[in-house]
């Protein structure tokens, strides 16, 4: 843990967000010192997968995750931005 939060603090890497696809969390391009981080997808299949345990309470984590991979592909990548976009307008900043 100490390690990462030194790592981050030697402003080493640039932390930008960005879309990178719709399979892609995250990337490293280390020539350039920077690191992507996709929070729409973050944000879209994070809250995709707690709306499938509301939906779903009595099914296991496994299948959740496998109902949230499935909605996942079938959303565009449009519909991924409008979710997240929804989502990111409704947090409650505590
Ligand atoms: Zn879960």
């Amino acid at each position: 843990m100490q390690e990462i939060l030194e790592f981050i603090n030697s402003g080493e890497y640039r932390i930008e967000a960005d879309w990178i696809s719709k399979n892609t969390f995250a990337h490293i391009v280390p020539l350039e010192n920077l690191i992507v981080l996709n929070i729409t997808l973050l944000v879209a299949e994070a809250f995709v997968h707690e709306y499938m345990h509301d939906k779903y309470p009595y099914l296991s984590e496994k299948a959740i995750i496998k109902k949230t991979t499935r909605m996942m592909n079938r959303m565009t990548v449009p519909q991924i931005h409008t979710v997240a976009q929804k989502v990111m307008d409704q947090i409650e900043l505590n």
